[in-house]
């Protein structure tokens, strides 16, 4: 997700590879005129930090949940410079944008963005889009995620738009979906 406000823009997760993370960066500021401001990992895997460096090399702050600074270190990954705990808020124009971690699902580690502005969450790999498999379990916590997923919602219970980490945009159906798919038989 890519939130913009007044010519600063914030980026939850980069693209797998620093040559794509370098192409969304022109993107932004090039043709949408914007100054990146931060870049957010919202976990430890490749799909959410696998194009740091470019980020770093371009000067742009990055930063993610100090468990997610924890877990990419240990696996060798590229790794955020500022860390927090579990929530944090950013002010880009005259608009805010929260981070915030609502508890174990597709990893230990895994937070969400929200745009107040747009009333558009960024789910990551937390959110599955509508008719999704499970997906990659490795680091999967799948008897937490229904719960973690539930109390998203109750805390969000009308949010417009939701992102999920992969495929397409939904609304807070796409929360039902996943805690569905991930609910004990
Ligand atoms: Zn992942």
């Amino acid at each position: 997700m890519v939130v913009i406000d007044q010519q600063e823009a914030i980026i939850f997760d980069t693209p797998t590879t620093d040559q794509a993370s370098l192409e969304l960066i022109h993107w932004v500021e090039q043709k949408l005129g914007c100054q990146v401001k931060a870049v957010v990992a919202t976990h430890f895997h490749e799909d959410c930090l696998g194009g740091l460096q470019a980020f770093q090399q371009h000067g742009i702050p990055t930063y993610a949940s100090h468990r997610t600074i924890a877990l990419a270190k240990a696996n060798q990954s590229a790794v955020p410079e500022n860390g927090f705990d579990q929530e944090l808020t950013f002010e880009i124009g005259s608009e805010k944008v929260q981070v915030l971690y609502p508890g174990k699902g597709h990893t230990h580690d895994n937070v969400v963005g929200y745009f107040p502005k747009a009333d558009a969450m960024f789910g990551g790999c937390l959110i599955k889009e509508m008719g999704a498999g499970k997906g990659n379990l490795a680091d999967a916590d799948t008897v937490a995620w229904p719960k973690t997923v539930a109390e998203l919602k109750a805390a969000y219970p009308h949010v417009k738009h939701v992102i999920p980490g992969h495929g397409k945009v939904g609304g807070s159906e796409i929360l039902d979906y996943t805690m569905r798919l991930f609910e004990q038989k």
